[in-house]
């Protein structure tokens, strides 16, 4: 009878210790975790040792807080951001390069005076440039997709008798 209650203890305090080695397993992991994640995302020191100071004193529900407070972009995902942001504006300012034939064309010319390639469309509205993509006119607002997509009369459909004649 002893020795059953000895093996019983003896396994349950290897559980115990198993549990609690996995467990400050996880827990370290998720410190280090958070430490390389704040770092990545912000480069303010006293927020990082806040955010790994939080997830090392509450186990878990710290790290969970942590993943809804973090801040949504890493330095990375910003930078890259505002060098798309920065292309696009370059994009829309500088000199402009016909498709066609590479010539240097006016941002208002609606043709290429070289090669004759089109460039952009007058709005239907104020008769500025728009390229070509654009739907809406950026100066009045207009939509230029009724250029496009015309409505279409929609033609009397034929009916179909209904009754067969008797
Ligand atoms: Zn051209
Ligand atoms: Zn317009």
């Amino acid at each position: 009878m002893e020795g059953i209650l000895n093996i019983v203890s003896n396994l349950l305090f290897w559980l115990t210790l198993m549990t609690g080695v996995v467990f400050t397993a996880i827990h370290g992991g998720m410190i280090v975790w958070t430490f390389r994640d704040m770092r990545a995302r912000s480069r303010d020191v006293l927020a990082l040792i806040v955010a790994v100071i939080l997830v090392a004193l509450i186990p878990l529900v710290g790290f969970v807080v942590y993943l809804m407070l973090r801040p949504r972009e890493t330095l990375a995902e910003a930078y890259e951001r505002s060098l798309e942001q920065e292309a696009l504006l370059q994009a829309i300012e500088e000199p402009e390069v016909c498709p066609g034939c590479g010539q240097r064309v006016k941002s208002d010319y609606l043709y290429c005076p070289t090669c004759h390639t089109r460039l952009k469309r007058a709005c239907p509205a104020c008769g500025r440039p728009l390229h070509l993509r654009w739907a809406l006119c950026p100066y009045c607002g207009a939509s230029t997709a009724s250029q496009v997509l015309e409505p279409v009369p929609a033609a009397p459909t034929e009916r179909a008798p209904e009754e067969p004649p008797a």
